[in-house]
């Protein structure tokens, strides 16, 4: 690879590298429940997106009980409750399998509803999804057993252990195993590892584990298991029910360095708060305002669409007979003093008839000859239309032909429903950036870093903040803060999307999306569908998108993951795309929350067939793993708070796909290096944790920044060795490579000189620990290594034609 920035969207991926992510692929789908971390308390949510639930279709909501009394009343109506029962400081939170019509019952029974966490449309696409994934494991797995070359890259043994991970986590010692066995599509049983005590220490002599089979939609993938242990292992033997045998050396995730990186009188802990998006901005300006000659603030090219919507109401119950009206004007321009009654006139035969006074607006419903009212909402919503058609907009409610009989209605004020003081603007709203950097004229190899496209998530934008000022307040004193200012173009911009934090803050926390009304006026776009509205600004993004058949978004303006009407077409997006298309920049972190994730592209694939975006080659994802573990170990030091590996890689690997994501575009458009953060355990949490995430994490893109300037100043090359050991196949030997630093290994068996078209060890696998190769005595291997950075060992040219590269003769071993 170059460091010269590529311009097409994708190199095509290498031949040798099929096989081994088509089986790194098998291992989709771990599941984040196994994972050791803190937990903090599930926070008790704001009023219900109930907008969102169909009348007569079961979505799953949660319900937000006081006390146990509360609870088993609720369960005393026999209402539908699944197994999730949290209790919290203020209460407890169930989750309620309900209909829409059945919330309105539960709502006027005195039942108090939170998130809508899972709706008809989300399990249709479930499904969906479930059945191509089967069609994609059944295939993987075949793939696996045909494959060529599974006889030179397996032992003989039928059973092979993935990955063996040991890791702490807290005061925890966990040691996590993963192993495919042949037989394990058809036989249940469960495996057992025997575990060592630590090098030089006999195996079995630390205990064993049971890790059990992971099987998904009735396809078996693989083996695995975590279990809590007593001392560091440095091997782990697998005997398989057939009396096969695997060994593999145990790695450790993430260890602990021994001190921090940075100098003494080091500064960091500079938050003291959640803050608001206008907060957030005015901090910023602070401090470039206080250090002026490494920093600036520049304001993104597109404005926000704003805090700000059209006042509204809906008069009546009944959906046929409701009447929906909205402002012509803002609602803090004037909409908001507009009222509406639906007056019954009290006497027989009165005609329908609208009157107007400044901005109250009186309607006398028509009555029959006994004097009972007659007019239907169709013909009310003409007659405002026609009336008062100055002021305000009326439809009949979601579509519907509106021929119920309207209510009488007492005098009902329009409101736009933001609740948010004064001081936060109503105006389409400047979104800003503090770029840090002695040269700040595109010259330095430039970092991105971003937070808030989800409005609720509160505590990346606070990440951001921590490392702008760490970066400022230690400058002048701290050498190794002073080398990343003076080397590094650093763009800093803490919120993308402000009007949706604005409203998350002060109107709804479990607002996602933007402010964006895209919906047509029976999708809803009337006043109690509002918190559903706003575009995902996280899938608007232009690569692998849901317009171009990608999966994990919504054409749905009322979905969570709505992906808009368009690529770009919210300015929130354009702004992202106006940073990343700055040629220098390199590097990204898209920080969003929550759950401990660290991931990168593929963000998504296509159904059916689950076929992701491509993957990097392995020689890319080198360094995306080396990276990792940096990063990974510097949130860790913090508090010893551990990021799994099954909470690291790419994303549509660990997490699900998400269709028009912006790491994506930053990866396949713009060639950046892309990484997304999923910072701590929930959206808002209670400040002391939400303080500690954002201490580890800013630790994290602080060291973000090192692996940017490491890269750029990367000309050392890396060194490679092979290590041969006696096989169980007489004649055979099993042979590894070793690195000195995270690299790519290419090697050929047939004595041709190694290009980057040959075989890719699996040390620098997407999800593997190294192979062990083995191959007949007498074989010569030709290899060559190359670093994240493109330095290739010995200055070989795989694409010359020197043979600088390494050889080596296998022999057979003195046992
Ligand atoms: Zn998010």
């Amino acid at each position: 690879m170059s460091k010269v920035r590529t311009g097409s969207r994708w190199r095509p991926q290498l031949p040798a590298a099929t096989a081994l992510a088509a089986f790194a692929a098998v291992l989709l789908l771990v599941s984040p429940a196994a994972a050791i971390v803190p937990q903090a308390a599930a926070p008790v949510t704001a009023p219900a997106d109930l907008g969102r639930l169909a009348d007569e279709r079961a979505s799953v909501v949660e319900v937000i009980l006081a006390d146990t009394a509360e609870l088993d009343a609720l369960v005393a109506t026999g209402v539908d409750l699944d197994h999730h029962v949290t209790h919290t400081g203020d209460g407890i939170v169930v989750h309620a399998v309900v209909t829409g019509n059945e919330v309105a019952t539960l709502t006027r029974a005195g039942f108090t509803f939170g998130t809508v966490l899972h709706t008809p449309q989300d399990a249709a696409q479930r499904v969906a999804e479930r059945e191509a994934t089967i069609a994609a494991h059944l295939a993987e797995n075949q793939e696996y057993a045909a494959a060529a070359d599974f006889s030179a890259r397996s032992t003989v043994s039928d059973v092979r252990i993935i990955r063996a991970d040991y890791y702490t986590s807290g005061d925890t010692q966990v040691l996590s195993v993963e192993a495919k066995w042949a037989s394990g599509q058809a036989d249940s049983s469960p495996l057992t590892v025997e575990r060592d005590s630590g090098p030089g220490t006999g195996i079995g002599s630390g205990g064993t584990q049971t890790i059990s089979r992971f099987v998904d939609a009735g396809v078996y993938l693989y083996h695995r298991g975590a279990a809590q242990v007593t001392s560091r292992p440095a091997y782990v033997r697998i005997t398989s029910p057939s009396g096969d045998v695997a060994v593999a050396k145990v790695n450790e995730w993430l260890p602990v360095p021994p001190k921090d990186p940075e100098g003494p009188g080091y500064m960091k802990d500079f938050v003291a708060s959640y803050l608001t998006p206008t907060e957030l901005y005015d901090r910023i300006k602070a401090l470039s305002a206080q250090y002026p000659k490494i920093s600036e603030i520049v304001e993104l090219p597109h404005r926000t669409n704003g805090y700000r919507r059209k006042a509204q109401a809906v008069l009546g119950t009944v959906d046929a007979s409701r009447v929906a009206v909205d402002s012509l004007a803002w609602g803090h321009q004037g909409g908001n003093d507009i009222s509406v009654e639906l007056a019954d006139p009290g006497v027989a035969d009165a005609p329908l008839a609208v009157t107007v006074t400044g901005t109250a607006v009186r309607v006398d419903l028509a009555t029959d000859g006994s004097g009972t009212v007659t007019s239907t909402a169709e013909q009310v919503v003409a007659a405002l239309n026609a009336q008062a058609g100055t002021l305000l907009t009326a439809y009949t409610y979601r579509g519907s032909p509106g021929t119920g009989v309207v209510a009488p209605a007492a005098r009902t004020a329009l409101s736009d429903g933001l609740a948010a003081p004064a001081s936060v603007s109503r105006d389409p709203h400047p979104v800003y950036a503090i770029r840090i950097g002695k040269h700040r004229d595109g010259s330095r190899l430039g970092v991105l870093a971003y937070a808030q496209e989800h409005a609720r998530e509160w505590v990346p934008p606070l990440v951001t903040i921590e490392t702008a000022e760490r970066l400022l307040r230690n400058y002048a004193h701290d050498r190794k803060t002073r080398e990343l200012v003076d080397n590094l173009d650093i763009w800093i911009a803490p919120s993308i999307n402000p009007d949706g934090g604005h409203y998350s803050f002060y109107d709804f926390n479990s607002q996602r999306k933007n402010m964006t009304n895209h919906c047509a006026p029976q999708a809803p776009a009337d006043f109690l569908g509002r918190n559903s509205w706003g575009v995902d600004n996280n899938r608007n993004y232009t690569e692998y998108s849901l317009f171009d058949g990608y999966a994990g978004a919504s054409t749905n303006c009322t979905s969570g993951t709505y992906a808009g009407p368009g690529e770009l077409s919210e300015p929130e997006n354009r702004n992202v795309d106006w940073l990343a298309a700055r040629p220098n920049i390199r590097f990204s972190m898209n920080l969003h929350s929550s759950g401990n994730y660290f991931m990168w592209s593929p963000g998504s694939y296509a159904v059916p067939g689950r076929v992701s975006a491509p993957r990097p080659t392995l020689a890319e994802e080198s360094l995306f793993w080396g990276a990792s573990s940096r990063i990974l170990t510097a949130i860790k030091r913090h508090r010893n708070l551990a990021v799994t590996p099954a909470r690291t890689g790419p994303i549509a690997d660990v997490l699900y796909s998400a269709a028009g994501n912006s790491g994506d575009m930053l990866w396949y458009k713009y060639g950046i290096y892309a990484w997304n953060f999923e910072v701590g355990t929930s959206f808002q949490p209670d400040w002391q944790e939400a303080h500690a995430e954002t201490m580890e994490f800013a630790n994290g893109l602080t060291e973000m920044l090192r692996v940017a300037r490491d890269f750029d100043t990367d000309r050392k090359r890396p060194r490679s060795s092979l290590s041969v050991r006696a096989s169980a196949t007489p004649g055979m030997v099993d042979v590894t490579f070793s690195t000195s630093e995270p690299a790519a290994v290419f090697y050929t068996l047939d004595r041709s000189r190694p290009t980057y078209a040959a075989t890719l060890y699996g040390s620098a696998g997407i999800r593997e620990g190294g192979e062990t190769l083995t191959i007949p005595v007498g074989t010569t291997v030709h290899w060559f290594s190359v670093d994240a950075a493109g330095n290739v060992e010995r200055n070989y040219k795989p694409d010359g034609r020197g043979n600088n590269h390494n050889k080596q003769k296998v022999k057979a071993p003195k046992r």
